[in-house]
């Protein structure tokens, strides 16, 4: 089976390196599957998942938005948060989500609830990933 090496990096360092068959994920623009031989592309990603299809297997990573670049040889996720499912802290994600949930509440500036927004965002993204692994 044909296959294209992905790489998924955060300002913190590398999180994953492998060569897959598929990688598919959400872009701002939809949903995005990229297999071996795609045409060049770069796409900014949502807070989502990206779905790494590796020997049959489906393994999935969080991402807090970014970029998804494709070369011939290569996809290249550039993401400012990623963590693999089997590494997200659950006690953690749920603190976060009842944090910004308190904080959506409490109806502050439009600054903290977007902040707050986003951040409910973050921590749902990991709770549904940790709990697809
Ligand atoms: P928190 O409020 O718990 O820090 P956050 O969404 O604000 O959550 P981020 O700013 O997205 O956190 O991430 C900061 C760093 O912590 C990143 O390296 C990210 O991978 C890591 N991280 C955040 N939440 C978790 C989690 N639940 N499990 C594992 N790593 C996490």
């Amino acid at each position: 089976m044909k296959t294209i090496k992905v790489s998924v990096v955060t300002p913190d360092g590398p999180v994953y390196e492998a060569d897959v068959e598929m990688v598919s994920t959400k872009a701002k623009s939809g949903e995005l599957g990229i297999l071996p031989g795609h045409i060049p592309l770069v796409a900014p990603l949502e807070i989502g998942a990206v779905r790494l299809k590796k020997d049959g297997k489906t393994e999935l990573i969080a991402v807090s938005g970014g970029f998804l670049e494709v070369r011939p040889d290569k996809v290249t996720v550039l993401a400012q948060a990623a963590e693999k499912a089997e590494d997200i802290d659950v006690a953690r994600a749920k603190a976060a989500k009842e944090r910004a949930e308190r904080r959506l509440q409490a109806k502050q500036d439009d600054v903290d609830f977007k902040r707050a927004e986003l951040a409910l965002r973050r921590a749902i993204n990991r709770l549904e990933i940790a709990g697809k692994q």
